[in-house]
């Protein structure tokens, strides 16, 4: 009788195949036509890689090529984190994406997502390595019902066979207002102390390498933040990938 018990998840995938193969597929931004990626031809054209040259610290393109190249912020001040890399510019495209992914029912976009971000997150990475999402405040994780940062962190673990998905490691000890609509300085001071590491966890940080994972970077003053709290708890180097950027100078 085992034999031809069809089992829920099963059918949901066999059904999830058979949907696939006889419905076109949408673009998930604007419902045209689309391939198998899951964006059309238009909306794949209005996303923007960061190209090199980058610096090799932030990441922040350049306008040149050096041996060794930094950016004038990195020089002076450099930043608290080994490296920092974005998918894309934060604009057109990937500025829907990314609000698509947030605010809306976007957790259907994780593996297209994921398949954008492997490169780079294999790059930054080693097998061993500690991939921390940046924590929503509990308040607002109920409120979405879900970190995007997370999901998008927990998948490029799975897709790519690497890293250790560690998500328990940092945590948002207070509510934070948006950093929306707020300066530099602004951003700096409104994310300053709120993020903790439980010291349960600590033991397993020691020393490991840590792949920060967030949507988007501003200035920067949030991965800078988390970086610090992470090195202060014994964390190896930190490093972050971000689907996009906001492509000025990241210097807090
Ligand atoms: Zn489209
Ligand atoms: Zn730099």
């Amino acid at each position: 009788m085992d034999r031809i018990r069809i089992r829920p998840a099963a059918f949901t995938a066999a059904a999830g195949r058979l949907a696939t193969l006889l419905l076109p597929h949408q673009c998930v931004l604007c419902r045209q036509f689309a391939d198998t990626t899951g964006l059309c031809a238009t909306c794949w054209d209005g996303l923007t890689p960061i190209a090199a040259p980058l610096c090799a610290r932030c990441g922040l393109p350049l306008g040149h090529t050096l041996a060794d190249p930094l950016c004038a912020g990195c020089w002076t001040k450099p930043p608290p984190l080994a490296a920092i890399r974005a998918c894309f510019h934060y604009a057109d495209s990937a500025r829907e994406l990314i609000l698509h992914y947030k605010h809306g029912d976007g957790l259907q976009l994780t593996p297209l997502l994921a398949r954008l971000g492997a490169r780079l997150f294999i790059e930054l990475g080693s097998p061993e390595t500690l991939v921390i999402p940046v924590p929503l405040h509990r308040r607002r994780y109920f409120r979405r019902r879900y970190n995007q940062a997370a999901e998008w962190a927990r998948h490029l673990c799975r897709y790519t066979a690497q890293g250790v998905f560690a998500p328990d490691m940092l945590t948002r000890r207070r509510a934070t207002r948006s950093q929306g609509g707020l300066s530099r300085h602004q951003r700096k001071r409104n994310i300053a102390g709120a993020f903790a590491v439980p010291p349960p966890t600590i033991p397993r940080l020691e020393g490991r390498p840590v792949l920060m994972i967030d949507d988007v970077l501003t200035t920067g003053a949030t991965l800078h933040e988390a970086a610090r709290r992470l090195t202060a708890a014994g964390s190896g180097p930190v490093s972050a990938l971000v689907l996009a950027r906001v492509t000025r100078p990241s210097h807090a």
